[in-house]
């Protein structure tokens, strides 16, 4: 088959840095594009000498006219302080920018991929949650934006299927970690690594008995590329994440043990809707694709520690005053 053009928005982010890297070495005629609300160049430095990459700065809630054969739709902040910065905006990222992309996939018959969020289950009471889950989301909380906005555009996604005969993809992705996430962030991973590496206490929001499932970046990757290149007859919704389950307790232990130092935990206010457990049914993906993830917390950690050695704080900016 000839090469493909293949777009990724919200490239420069921390998933899509990886994506696009992922793509550029499988030889793909790689676009990315970012409005860097969330992240910065220095993702996706390294893959600008590359003839196969080209970055383009652009706000996907604006139209953008370009020729391509598969979109993998990134774009949206992803951490908790980020979406909830400009909630507005977060939402008109999913919609606005799912019916922008979805009407360049149809206008170039190309294939597009949703990233959707393990947050439509919102606080689930259903466990591990399986596809066919249909959640229990606060639809007017501080996380409705970006959730909503998910399920809107998911929403979208079967619409254009349906009435327009689009060729789509849909993935719940659950929480991911790795290298490039942003240092200021405030996701769970890299917060307790940041404040571990700079003796800071560790901050456990409520009882720290909430559960996550944590996935390290690569595996996830694998999971984008398996379900975008998989059969047509399957579009999903389809759980990427690894059903690995930690309290948030556990998972700073873990952290201060790898680091070193002797950070002592800081309890402080959970916040509001804030998930009790979560664990993805991933039988699907297994079933599927034959994908399943590889990589085990402890290894994830020290890959990601190492990163977060390597960085140097005063090169990010904080995109949000939530740090
Ligand atoms: P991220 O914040 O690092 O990446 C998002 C990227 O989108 C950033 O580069 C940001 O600048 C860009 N962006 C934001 N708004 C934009 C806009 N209006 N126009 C163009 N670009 C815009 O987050 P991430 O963790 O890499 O998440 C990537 C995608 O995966 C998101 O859609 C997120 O909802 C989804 N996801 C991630 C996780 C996770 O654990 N990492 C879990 C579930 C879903
Ligand atoms: N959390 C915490 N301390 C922090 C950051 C997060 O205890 O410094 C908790 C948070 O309340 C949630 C979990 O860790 O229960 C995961 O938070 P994150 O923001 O990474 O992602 P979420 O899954 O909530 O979107």
């Amino acid at each position: 088959m000839s090469i493909k053009r293949v777009l990724v928005t919200g490239g420069a982010g921390f998933l899509g840095s990886h994506l696009c890297e992922r793509l550029v070495d499988r030889g793909e005629d790689v676009i990315c594009l970012d409005n860097f609300f969330t992240s910065q160049k220095s993702n996706v430095v390294h893959l600008l000498g590359r003839s196969n990459f080209e970055l383009i700065r652009h706000d996907v809630t604006h139209p953008i006219w370009l020729e391509v054969d598969e979109i993998y739709n990134l774009a949206c902040p992803a951490a908790p302080g980020h979406y909830q910065y400009n909630p507005i905006k977060t939402m008109k990222t999913s919609v606005m920018g799912a019916i922008n992309m979805l009407g360049t996939a149809k206008r170039c018959r190309a294939k597009i991929l949703q990233a959707s969020t393990s947050e439509v289950y919102g606080d689930p009471d259903i466990h591990p949650q399986p596809e066919s889950y249909r959640g229990n989301v606060n639809p007017i909380g501080p996380r409705a934006c970006y959730d909503e906005g998910k399920r809107a555009a998911e929403t979208l996604f079967f619409d254009y299927q349906r009435s327009n005969g689009v060729n789509i993809r849909v993935v719940r992705i659950f929480n991911t970690y790795g290298p490039r996430m942003h240092p200021f962030d405030g996701r769970v991973v890299s917060n307790f690594i940041c404040q571990a590496l700079k003796g800071e206490p560790i901050t456990i929001f409520g009882d720290g008995d909430q559960s996550r499932s944590f996935c390290y970046v690569d595996d996830l990757v694998d999971g984008l590329i398996a379900m975008m290149n998989g059969p047509d007859e399957f579009v999903g919704p389809l759980n990427l994440g690894n059903p690995d389950e930690f309290t948030i307790c556990e998972l700073a232990e873990l952290v201060v043990e790898m680091v070193g130092g002797d950070s002592r935990m800081e309890f402080e206010d959970l916040p509001p809707d804030d998930p009790r457990q979560r664990q993805p049914d991933i039988s699907l993906a297994a079933a599927k694709l034959g994908w399943s993830p590889k990589i085990k917390l402890r290894e994830g950690l020290g890959r990601t520690i190492e990163w977060f050695r390597s960085i140097r704080m005063e090169d990010y900016r904080a995109p949000t005053p939530n740090h």
